[in-house]
């Protein structure tokens, strides 16, 4: 957790605020973006096939065995697929403001696993 300026009124608030103290704002360090980190994991599925991830339709990378590619995401709701051949997989993630975001991949069978774990920063 950091402390930054509220994005409406600059008093010093909590990156984990949901509401500014002083004005009220809603999630005061939205401005703030988080970093999305997306791993995949050594699987024997899909060894030589790459993992296609899209965020919100739009292609962020093509990663193979413990390949990793990484984006800033800004506040909001967001739908994340993998696609491996005819394996498939999807989860939607709310991205809060300032954190980093590691997602691990994994491929099992037609199945697409997404691992998520939030740190603050
Ligand atoms: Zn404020």
């Amino acid at each position: 957790m950091s402390i930054v300026e509220c994005k409406d009124c600059k008093y010093m608030v909590s990156t984990s605020a949901e509401v500014c103290p002083k004005c009220g704002a809603k999630y005061p360090a939205s401005y703030i973006p988080s970093k999305i980190i997306f791993h995949r994991k050594s699987t024997f599925w899909g060894i030589a096939v790459g993992t296609t991830v899209t965020v919100n339709g739009k292609k962020v990378g093509k990663l193979h065995n413990n390949e990793e590619v990484s984006l800033e995401l800004s506040f909001g709701d967001y739908e994340i697929y993998g696609k491996t051949n005819d394996a498939f997989g999807k989860i939607s993630l709310s991205v809060l403001p300032a954190r980093i975001y590691n997602i691990e991949i994994e491929n099992a069978g037609l199945a697409i696993h997404f691992n998520v774990l939030v740190a603050e920063t």
